[in-house]
């Protein structure tokens, strides 16, 4: 099983430099599964010479288009392909409806010469096992809420991931405010943490500052890969006890034990 990072950025990173934080799964049967679909994703998976049509599922994690304005290419290049395909969209359930009304409908919906086009005639919307769970190529996918942008009114949660492949325990921040206080049973119960990290010099307080991940435990660090990070100078991430930033094109592989 392999996870590739198509890129490693943060939503504005230039092109040249870096990818949006998009990520691909894929199973030894050739399955893949592309964790958030930005609107680089396009050009992240040309990199590895890949295109929609091997993109069998989609996870969405929240509404930024570093992670949703992706889909719509999705959804018609997929459409348009003889045969047609339909690539199957997992999503937290409070989102389906938003997502939809609020960020595909004004391009997807208009289909010609048909009737208006729903969310499920681009995706196979899967249902979520009490609004926490799904199933992919057999690994059981938690959601983990987190806070990403938060007025004081209105919250934008982002959901995170926790899954287990051949006893490896991981986590997927995706976007979060620094909370370790709600995050840590999550943070130590993994076996290797993805955390998205902020290397802007001025805090925009929506992702955690590298500064303020260093104030976690050793021990959680060790286990912490830093991504998500802002283009120019990255700081020493070894020397702090993290296991480092994440690289464009980096690949986890995640093996059976013997
Ligand atoms: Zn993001
Ligand atoms: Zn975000």
């Amino acid at each position: 099983m392999k996870l590739i990072f198509l890129g490693s950025g943060s939503a504005f990173s230039p092109l040249k430099e870096n990818f949006q934080s998009n990520m691909l799964l894929e199973a030894p049967s050739g399955k893949r599964l592309l964790i958030d679909c930005g609107t680089d994703a396009r050009l992240s998976l040309a990199k590895f010479n890949l295109t929609h049509k091997h993109i069998n599922a989609v996870y969405i994690s929240h509404f930024h288009a570093d992670h949703a304005g992706g889909l719509e290419w999705l959804g018609f290049s997929t459409k348009f392909e003889s045969p047609p395909q339909k690539p199957k969209l997992f999503t937290h359930p409070r989102m389906i409806k938003r997502l939809w009304s609020r960020v595909l409908s004004g391009g997807l919906q208009s289909l010609k010469g048909k009737k208006p086009a729903t969310f499920s005639s681009f995706f196979k919307i899967a249902k979520l096992k009490n609004k926490k769970y799904f199933t992919w190529a057999s690994i059981r996918f938690e959601l983990v809420k987190t806070i990403h942008v938060y007025n004081g009114k209105h919250l934008l949660p982002s959901f995170g991931l926790f899954f287990e492949i051949y006893k490896t325990k991981i986590f997927i921040t995706t976007d979060t405010q620094f909370t370790p206080q709600y995050l840590m049973p999550y943070y130590q119960e993994a076996d290797i943490i993805f955390q998205d990290c902020e290397t802007l010099k001025k805090a925009s307080k929506v992702h955690p500052q590298f500064k303020s991940l260093t104030t976690l435990p050793e021990k959680i660090k060790s286990k912490m890969w830093l991504y998500h990070y802002n283009p120019g100078h990255l700081p020493h991430a070894k020397a702090h006890g993290f296991r480092g930033f994440v690289k464009r094109g980096q690949i986890f592989y995640f093996k059976k034990l013997k």
